[in-house]
């Protein structure tokens, strides 16, 4: 008997729904061709769109979903031009994150040697690296609620026992996760500034002490001025990084940034109960409706969806099945044949998703 897995979808605006579209045919290949799992989809509507139609921007029927689910697959979400009445933009994805209590973004950065980067990558190197962002406090925490006056502006920097320990936790057994299975060498660095902010010597003081549980993996620190400049100049010996919630940010989009661009850059925000797997770029109103649209972060996102539930369900065929999904977008890249037009080619969105069922077939 195939055990089954609950995904909510949420199909998001602007090019949202594009990309979701040949992402959820792939998934529903994947699972139909599966001897030990099914996927079943629950749409969960939500975002600009959904306000602009019903003035509500996240049902509770959605949320509620959302935590049925086994996990969360989210597009784009928002749209500059729709916004709620203070001016700010509806963003069910960081409601989510605070209902949820998704306190881990994780942000892969994958760059293969015939993959197209901004770098000139020396011969035989690879990037291959984990951004690891927290979600829920460190400079967001004030989010939409700091002080403004005439003369001054101030936002509040929080960091928690509470949440360090679990982030910290979840870095270091996704070092072990990767060394396992080959990926990594088992190397967790802790990005901070710990040289002029308690907060971040706190920060830090805590990832000392996770590390000392796992003597087997390497630990160390860096500032997140001097983690920028490795970045470019030598991203290849990182293996998983552990930030605050705005350093992860910024670096994040720099990580993006030697992937090629927005386009492959996948994501997730992942709690103790609750995961939410989606690309890191926006619903892309400019080219909405085109069909241009790059959906390899969508099937990125999807594929590390699949990858999660393996392994938090003990099921390797799922994780197996996420592993290939990945693989094939990276054959389709590092081919160079069947881009759209973000990557350089011009195949429309269709036909580059198209292409990776193609590579997971071969
Ligand atoms: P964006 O990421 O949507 O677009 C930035 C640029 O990258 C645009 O030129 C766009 O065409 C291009 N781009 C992005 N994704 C692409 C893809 N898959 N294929 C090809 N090109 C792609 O950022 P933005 O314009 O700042 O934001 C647009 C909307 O998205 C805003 O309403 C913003 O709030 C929202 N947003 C949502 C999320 C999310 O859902 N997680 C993240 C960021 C922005």
């Amino acid at each position: 008997m195939k055990k089954s897995y609950d995904v909510a979808v949420f199909h998001g605006d602007g090019i949202g729904p594009e990309i979701m579209a040949p992402t959820l045919e792939i998934l529903h290949q994947l699972s139909r061709g599966s001897p030990s799992y099914e996927l079943v989809f629950t749409d969960a509507p939500a975002g600009a769109g959904h306000y602009a139609k019903t003035g509500e921007s996240f049902p509770a029927g959605s949320l509620e979903t959302a935590r049925n689910a086994d996990a969360i697959l989210l597009s784009a979400m928002g749209l500059p031009d729709v916004r709620y009445p203070d001016g700010t933009e509806i963003s069910p994805q960081i409601d989510l994150r605070k209902q949820l209590g998704l306190f881990a973004g994780v942000r892969p950065v994958k760059v293969s040697s015939r993959q197209m980067t901004p770098l000139a990558l020396p011969p035989g190197k690879e990037i291959d690296f984990v951004l690891i962002r927290e979600s829920t406090e460190g400079l967001f925490f004030t989010q939409g609620a700091g002080e403004v006056t005439e003369h001054e502006a101030r936002e509040t920097l929080l960091i928690t026992r509470e949440v360090s320990e679990k982030l910290f936790r979840f870095a270091f057994e996704l070092a072990q996760n990767r060394k396992r299975t080959g990926r990594g060498r088992g190397r967790v660095t802790c990005v901070d500034k710990a040289n002029v902010f308690r907060a971040f010597a706190f920060f830090r003081s805590m990832f000392d002490a996770e590390a000392a549980n796992h003597p087997e993996l390497q630990a160390d620190h860096a500032y997140v001025d001097a983690t920028a400049l490795w970045m470019v100049q030598k991203p290849w010996e990182f293996d998983v990084l552990v930030t605050e919630n705005m350093f992860g940010d910024i670096l994040s989009d720099l990580g993006a940034g030697l992937m090629g661009g927005l386009g492959l850059a996948p994501s997730a925000d992942i709690g103790l109960n609750h995961a939410v797997f989606q690309p890191c770029h926006g619903s892309a109103p400019d080219i909405a409706g085109q069909a241009i649209a790059n959906p390899f972060a969508m099937i990125l996102s999807a594929a590390m969806m699949l990858e999660w539930l393996g392994l938090t369900h003990d099921h390797p065929e799922l994780s197996n099945d996420g592993a290939r999904l990945r693989e094939a977008v990276e054959k389709v890249t590092a081919n160079g044949q069947n881009l759209t037009r973000d990557l350089g080619g011009t195949t429309g969105t269709q036909d580059a998703a198209s292409s990776v069922l193609e590579a997971l077939r071969a």
